[in-house]
């Protein structure tokens, strides 16, 4: 019985001294030779057919034997701990006298500064910005806009319906509407409307299905074209330069009257004429005009005692000019290269 305690502990140590790997290798011999069902509990359990007199012997050698275990397997645990120290510190040293890792820092994109120009400048016109939602009830969108059901104009602005009476807006005009219908009946309004709008078109250089737009509104007593001349010139004038030549030209929307699309002279060639403005001098930016007393009934306001205007304009374009931009779609490709230039 002796002998085999003694053998047992021979291989014990042996193991011991190999467990040169990892500590879960010096766990697992610790289980094997100590543990509940280890080597050294089955002799104790044993004990029973001994003779009488040899068991306090024998169980003293055991006791003896898996005190030295213990000891031996705790001394090598701490020298594996200290080795894989050693390791760490010898691997993992940091070098103080490099650099630090800086986070790249993300910037504004070029639609978004161009629209905080833009809202920048009738902030200071004391204009408001309202916001509505992008799917709209075609209410919103058409007839309270004087574009009944079967307007042909719609189908310049043909858009993704979702149901019969809900659709993608095509434009940010339902916002005035939902504006004036929310205020006291021929409340004054100053407002503009930015935010993106939706319609079935060509994607190429110079459209998209979806793109960005800002309308505003003007309602008060005694509004005339010229107030509207006024704002949209110094507008323009702010937002490319005080050089610049507008003008504006006799049009047709179903929601103004008398309308006007509003030109600036060409900011490519100062309008001399060139490819960008067709040889025309001019660029068209902007949509205009008085709005039409059957919209301002429409949303309870009296056209005897109140007028207005309104416009609208689309920020990609003001963006293309204003960076000599020439494709649309470089706006929403999310190229690092062109977005890192601004
Ligand atoms: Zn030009």
């Amino acid at each position: 019985m002796e002998e085999k305690i003694e053998q047992l502990k021979a291989q014990a140590v042996e193991a011991i001294q190999k467990a040169a790997g990892s500590l879960s290798e010096l766990d697992d011999i610790r289980v094997k030779f100590l543990g509940k069902k280890g080597e050294f509990t089955s002799i104790l359990r044993g004990m029973g057919t001994l003779a009488k007199e040899d068991r306090p012997k024998v169980g003293k050698i055991v006791n003896e034997a898996k005190a030295q275990i213990e000891a031996l397997i705790q001394q090598k645990n701490e020298e594996l701990k200290a080795r894989d120290l050693e390791k760490i510190l010898s691997t993992e040293r940091i070098d103080v006298t490099l650099p630090g890792r800086t986070v790249p820092l993300g910037h504004l994109h070029p639609l978004t500064l161009t629209l905080e120009r833009i809202k920048d400048i009738f902030f200071r016109m004391s204009f408001s910005v309202e916001e509505g939602p992008e799917i709209e009830k075609d209410y919103y969108n058409f007839e309270a806009l004087n574009l009944p059901k079967d307007h042909p104009a719609r189908d310049m602005q043909d858009s993704f319906y979702i149901t019969e009476d809900i659709l993608m807006r095509s434009q940010t005009s339902p916002v005035q509407a939902r504006t004036m219908e929310k205020n006291e009946p021929n409340a004054p309004i100053r407002m503009i409307a930015p935010g993106r709008v939706y319609r079935r078109d060509e994607y190429d250089a110079t459209h998209s299905p979806m793109f960005t737009q800002v309308e505003g509104l003007v309602i008060d007593e005694g509004i005339s074209f010229a107030d509207l001349k006024g704002t949209l010139e110094l507008f323009l004038h702010q937002i490319f330069n005080a050089d610049v030549g507008v003008r504006f030209r006799p049009s047709f929307f179903p929601f103004t009257e008398p309308s006007a699309e509003v030109d600036i002279s060409c900011v490519m060639c100062q309008g001399k004429g060139c490819r960008v403005c067709k040889g025309t001098g001019w660029l068209e930016i902007l949509g205009s005009g008085m709005v039409h007393p059957h919209v301002l009934e429409m949303s309870g306001y009296d056209p005897q005692k109140v007028s207005g205007f309104a416009f609208g304009m689309g920020v990609e374009r003001i963006a293309m000019l204003a960076y000599g931009i020439d494709d649309l779609r470089l706006f929403y490709d999310n190229d690092m290269r062109f977005l890192q230039q601004f």
